[in-house]
């Protein structure tokens, strides 16, 4: 049996690859394959439907917000959501808080200009910044909820007047948040959601009312809302996993559930690092991410080590990402904390052996 602690794409509940597979084999009895149903068919515009009501239950999205689904993955949001809402004659206020807030800063420096209003760079992003000023004449304010590779989470979120444009690839559906605070929220979906080939856009209707560039068709929003994510071909057999994804989340209570459950394992796993005299945790304890936990060993030789011990055991995908190195263990949704507590056991295992 393996523990995946992968980054994403990453674990998915065993009972959704089940399914996904014998729809692959046979959709809804129909003889046919998921991958070759056309997109206007009735079967897939229920899924589409489907999958859309249970991120409008399970997220509490209120009314005035639309449910995209998009191909491109969270970069393509990057300069996406520039082109649409970065107007010449403002700014577009960032916080520069991990290497994808860098990344949607330069895409966006493509269509205006950019004011970093706080940055954790100065740490090799290991805090998320805080008392910074968002100004009121902003086009918008732009922020990444947790940082995926360095480990850090937003536990608090700035209030601001101005409309406020979230990349939560790393932690959607993982906790709740009030979508009520956010003008638009964009997430890949291949961690929390389903694999990957979607992205998930919630956006504020009345946000799209603030395009002024001429846009092409597919980087245009308001085409995806008016043909309900049909404009072209959308990525099925994606749509159709995250539903299948997100049915299992709301049988099992959802987001406030896993939440809890999320809670519960990030704890185990931080108190171990601390606890463990070999490693040490990377993000400033009050900004440690539930999602992705950072981590390193005071002796850099023994690392390889680690992990070829931690193989043995069936645990996969904790190799640090590479900027970074050390560890990082993913805790999505899927995983159970059983796999936490096996990864738990193998440090303390691995520092009997070492000490
Ligand atoms: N933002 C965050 C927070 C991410 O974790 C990732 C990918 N891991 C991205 C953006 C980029 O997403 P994609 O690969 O879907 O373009």
């Amino acid at each position: 049996m393996k523990h995946n602690f992968g980054a994403g794409p990453c674990i998915l509940p065993a009972k959704v690859l089940d399914q996904a597979a014998d729809a692959v084999r046979n959709f809804n009895g129909l003889g046919l394959s998921i991958l070759e149903i056309s997109h206007r068919t009735p079967e897939f515009e229920a899924v589409m439907k489907e999958t859309q009501d249970l991120v409008r239950e399970l997220l509490r999205v209120p009314e005035g917000y639309s449910i995209l689904f998009l191909q491109g993955g969270a970069s393509t949001q990057f300069s996406m959501l520039a082109m649409n809402f970065l107007h010449q004659e403002k700014k577009a206020a960032y916080l520069d808080c991990g290497y994808f807030s860098q990344k949607a800063i330069k895409e966006a420096l493509l269509f205006g200009q950019v004011n970093i209003v706080a940055s954790s760079k100065d740490k090799g992003y290991n805090y998320i910044p805080l008392g910074y000023e968002i100004p009121e004449d902003s086009a918008y304010f732009h922020y990444t909820s947790n940082n995926t590779i360095e480990g850090t989470e937003m536990f608090s979120f700035p209030p601001t007047t101005v409309p406020v444009i979230c990349d939560m690839s790393s932690d959607i559906f993982s906790r709740m948040v009030n979508v009520a605070d956010f003008d638009l929220i964009y997430a890949g979906a291949q961690k929390n959601m389903g694999p990957a080939g979607m992205t998930l856009v919630v956006v504020k209707d009345t946000l799209l009312e603030h395009i002024q560039r001429q846009v092409p068709s597919m980087s245009d929003y308001r085409i995806y809302r008016d043909n309900g994510s049909l404009f072209n071909t959308p990525p099925v057999f994606s749509i159709y996993v995250a539903m299948l994804n997100l049915r299992w989340l709301k049988e099992k209570g959802g987001v406030k559930t896993i939440e809890t459950e999320n809670i519960a394992k990030a704890a185990l796993l931080y108190e171990e690092i601390d606890r463990n005299p070999l490693f040490y945790g990377l993000a400033d304890p009050d900004h440690r991410s539930r999602m992705n936990v950072t981590f390193k060993m005071y002796e850099p030789a023994m690392e390889q080590e680690f992990l070829d011990f931690a193989s043995t055991r069936g645990i996969v995908g904790v190799k640090g990402y590479r900027s970074v190195g050390g560890f990082r263990a993913s805790l999505y949704n899927a995983l159970p904390i059983s796999s936490v507590e096996i990864l738990v056991s193998c440090m303390s295992d691995f520092e009997k052996e070492k000490l």
